[in-house]
């Protein structure tokens, strides 16, 4: 699986990662990308940001592993 970095400064990040969140087969519950669920298996997490506001490595991965 590709390891995605996703950047969030702006509006024209948050609409590029919905679209890789979908790639990745998961979904994002709001538009800043805090409340994620996998479309495998409907597990939903909420990754913790950073200090600077942008969202840790690897945070679209479920829990449950369906997409690592
Ligand atoms: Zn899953």
């Amino acid at each position: 699986m590709m390891q995605a970095t996703v950047p969030i400064t702006g509006e024209d990040e948050r609409r590029l990662q919905g679209a890789q969140m979908a790639k990745l087969g998961v979904r994002l519950l709001n538009k800043y990308g805090r409340h994620l669920q996998c479309d495998v298996c409907g597990a939903t997490w909420s990754p913790q940001p950073n200090p600077d506001g942008s969202l840790p490595r690897g945070f679209w991965r479920c829990p449950n592993r369906c997409n690592w």
